[in-house]
């Protein structure tokens, strides 16, 4: 049997792989109105990645689209309740240990992570959110990117990546940052955004939710080569809803791209997305946010049956996964 020759795009190179063939055609469009960039699938590990690499558009300053810092109080305590529960809860003990949080941004996690028992040392490209962790909790908080702290940092226990690999333009470097600055049976944790996530496939919309700023856009396939590749070890992948079920944008893209629908369409659409509202367990942290840090370790010990199962089906909007050192 012949096999079709998969179409070659010149100048590619896989940024986790190196494999040198992409999809013919982009996976997602250009959109100058949205600042966003072509992006191409790797036929080998399926990562989908901005193509070719433009480091304009890593963050040195926030992004025009990646508004978090500027988030309330509440939803900056909901968001590091919830992430806690997911990726952090699992791991803690006693004697405590030491965590790094990558992605630190103004130190909510990390401010509740301390509370919880741990040793925490916060990492963030944007000085003012780091500055505002310092003053704010007085976190031994750092700005700039990993690799400028790699050979500083004490062995770490968990290192935990939020919302940061879908912006950095060599995710394969990133990961042997991560492997160096490990202890023997150290644990990363990531958090990124869902590529097949339910909300864009509903819509079949190209670009649902995503950042204009995400170079990388992971499926748990994806995720998991990667982690291989780069030396890891009892890889789990799974997916969860954002506390406010799925990131706002994904929801509110998906129902403006329902609107043109047919009324009935739009009305089964709308009770779909009401559906997957009510299924979510996450909402009672939107009803009910934390208003300060003791509320939000109280919410950790009430939302730890929420754990998310490491499991095959992947379809809620974050995608996360956990590995060890080989
Ligand atoms: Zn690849």
């Amino acid at each position: 049997m012949t096999v079709p020759k998969q179409p070659t795009r010149s100048n590619f190179c896989c940024v986790a792989c190196g494999h040198q063939r992409c999809s013919r055609k982009p996976v997602v469009r250009a959109d100058p109105q949205r600042g966003a960039l072509d992006l191409f699938r790797c036929v080998r590990c399926g990562l989908i990645q901005q193509h070719p690499r433009d480091p304009a558009s890593q963050l040195t300053a926030p992004c025009p689209g990646h508004q978090i810092i500027n988030e309330s109080e509440a939803s900056h305590w909901a968001r590091a309740v919830q992430q806690y529960v997911v990726h952090l809860l699992p791991w803690e003990s006693k004697p405590p240990k030491r965590l790094l949080n990558l992605g630190c941004g103004v130190g909510h996690l990390a401010a509740l992570a301390r509370r919880r028992g741990w040793r925490v040392i916060g990492i963030d490209n944007s000085p003012e959110a780091v500055s505002r962790a310092v003053v704010n909790f007085d976190l031994d908080a750092r700005a700039g990117n990993l690799a400028r702290y790699r050979s500083t940092l004490p062995p770490i226990d968990v290192a935990f990546l939020g919302d940061v690999i879908e912006y950095d333009l060599n995710p394969a470097a990133l990961l042997e940052d991560v492997r160096a600055i490990l202890a023997s049976d150290g644990v990363v944790c990531i958090d990124t955004p869902n590529w097949p996530n339910r909300w864009r496939k509903l819509a079949r919309a190209r670009r649902l939710g995503l950042n204009a700023c995400h170079v990388n856009l992971f499926d748990a396939g994806s995720l998991g080569s990667l982690l291989g590749r780069s030396g890891f070890s009892d890889i789990q992948t799974g997916s969860y809803s954002h506390y406010g079920n799925g990131a706002p944008s994904v929801q509110s893209d998906a129902r403006v791209s329902v609107q043109p629908s047919p009324e009935p369409t739009t009305w089964r659409s709308n009770r779909l997305f009401n559906w997957f509202k009510r299924r979510n367990p996450w909402t009672t942290l939107k009803s009910n946010l934390p208003a300060t840090l003791d509320d939000a370790r109280r919410r950790v010990s009430e939302m730890a049956c929420h754990r998310v199962a490491y499991t095959s089906k992947h379809t809620a909007d974050n995608l996360i996964a956990t590995a060890r050192l080989r």
